[in-house]
């Protein structure tokens, strides 16, 4: 296989993001292989980095949820008012889980 940019150079690689074939001159490295361009770098950058913050939201979202659960059933049953305890812990994890996700967004967008 040739270059896409240059048709007298045999291609090293295949871009991760396009699929075209790449000489060593053009070929950028990314984490898990080479692509292209630097838009390409970009597309396969931005993709790796979104993913693992969105699997980290479940969490946190989580906690938030079973501590309104908590309260709600605090609020029903006076029997069960230590619940609400539960609830203010839970949502102090949650809350905290998210800032920490959100420092690691604005980080990793400035880099
Ligand atoms: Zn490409
Ligand atoms: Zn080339």
């Amino acid at each position: 296989m040739r270059c896409f940019k240059h048709n007298d150079a045999e291609a090293v690689g295949i871009c991760r993001n396009c699929l075209k074939g790449v000489c060593k001159e053009c070929a950028i490295e990314v984490k898990n292989g080479i692509v292209c361009s630097d838009s390409c770098a970009e597309v396969i950058n931005a993709y790796k980095k979104e993913h693992p913050v969105r699997a980290q939201l479940y969490l946190p979202i989580l906690f938030i949820i079973t501590g309104g659960a908590f309260f709600y059933y605090s609020y029903e049953d006076k029997n069960l008012r230590l619940l609400s305890f539960l609830g203010i812990a839970f949502w102090g994890i949650g809350i905290r889980a998210l800032f920490a996700i959100k420092k690691t967004i604005t980080t990793s967008k400035k880099s």
